[in-house]
């Protein structure tokens, strides 16, 4: 029996033998921890589960009050430069996040074309910001592309460490600035409702799973570069996933699993180093998603993507996807990522 590391400090102690064990080395006894694992079960079961495990979540990020309050915070949408990028309009513009915050966010709309069209929260990770999935390579341009596509796309930074308001928690603001680029889509004629969608890496596959998770206008997320499991992150990362009474609820793979059954595709890649996202954790962790996809008889509406990249988007699976989802073909998508996508493996 190993003295949970995280109430031992950074070295965990045998308690058998009292040898001593580097950091790290030793496994969180799991009794203590993720109470609220997904077991299979039936549909209204499943339902269940996800909106208690959303409730908790929700207390846990110390979001309650917003998103109660929501519909008395106005947006005041403010545009500050707009630019004609061929075929869509660039524009840079500033919106309420909370009553006392307002946000920096890129918004694009189509050119010359007919809406209603769909939309999608494109979001970076660690050092990026609300620019990044438009200009960056190792997420190939892919809100550039997907603009050009005929996607409305919304942008805002989340890369920040400092939590701005007090009683918040850095993910709960982080999440809520998502929420409200969400809530300013809504509020535009040019999007269609029924076909929003979200895209992220790193911690922007992150962020991606935490805004599906909670948020049921997601209708398809893809979230890449992040597919792992707690203990993983526990070691060699930034710690600012991490907030009290998280592990003890859930891991990641049931946070995800709040997204069922609406389509989710995670993409890891092979070059992946074995210290950040590599493949067979997140392997590992799909395999502990899919359950709750069979429950709710949608098991093709998750998949996994190993793609010949490192840490990056995988733009051919991403756009096949989306197309596939937010097409003009309402509830009735029938998703099935890529070619390449892989279910888990027994
Ligand atoms: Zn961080």
């Amino acid at each position: 029996m190993f003295a949970n590391r995280m109430t031992a400090g950074l070295v965990a102690v045998c308690t058998a033998c009292a040898c001593w064990f580097p950091p790290h080395a030793a496994t969180a006894n799991e009794d203590d921890l993720r109470t609220l694992r997904y077991s299979s079960g039936e549909r209204p079961r499943a339902l269940r589960w996800q909106k208690e495990v959303r409730r908790k979540l929700v207390q846990l990020l110390k979001m309650e009050d917003l998103l109660s309050h929501n519909a008395g915070n106005p947006l005041n949408p403010k545009t500050q430069s707009s630019e004609d990028r061929g075929k869509y309009v660039f524009h840079e513009m500033e919106i309420n996040s909370t009553p006392n915050r307002r946000i920096k966010v890129v918004l694009t709309l189509p050119k010359n074309a007919r809406g209603p069209f769909p939309a999608i929260v494109a979001v970076a990770g660690h050092g990026g910001n609300r620019h990044t999935c438009y200009v960056k390579e190792s997420y190939h341009r892919c809100a550039h592309v997907l603009a050009e596509q005929g996607y409305v796309t919304i942008s805002t930074r989340v890369s920040q460490h400092k939590v701005h308001e007090e009683g918040r928690t850095l993910m709960g603001e982080r999440l809520w600035d998502l929420m409200r680029c969400v809530d300013y889509l809504g509020s535009l004629e040019e999007v269609d409702q029924r076909r929003i969608g979200c895209l992220g890496n790193s911690l922007g596959g992150e962020m991606v799973m935490w805004l599906a998770a909670l948020d049921e206008r997601m209708k398809a997320a893809v979230s890449s570069g992040f597919l792992t499991r707690m203990d993983q992150l526990e070691k060699n990362h930034c710690m600012c996933w991490k907030f009290p009474g998280l592990r003890e609820l859930v891991d990641f793979s049931d946070i995800y699993s709040l997204i069922a059954p609406r389509a989710l595709l995670c993409q890891n890649g092979l070059k992946e180093p074995p210290s950040q996202f590599p493949v067979p954790i997140a392997r590992h962790a799909l395999r502990e998603i899919e359950p709750i996809y069979r429950d709710f008889e949608k098991p093709e509406n998750v998949a996994l993507v190993a793609h010949e990249g490192g840490h990056e988007i995988h733009l051919p699976s991403l756009v096949a996807f989306l197309e596939k989802h937010l097409d003009d073909h309402g509830d009735e998508a029938q998703p099935d990522a890529s070619a390449d996508a892989e279910k888990s493996r027994p």
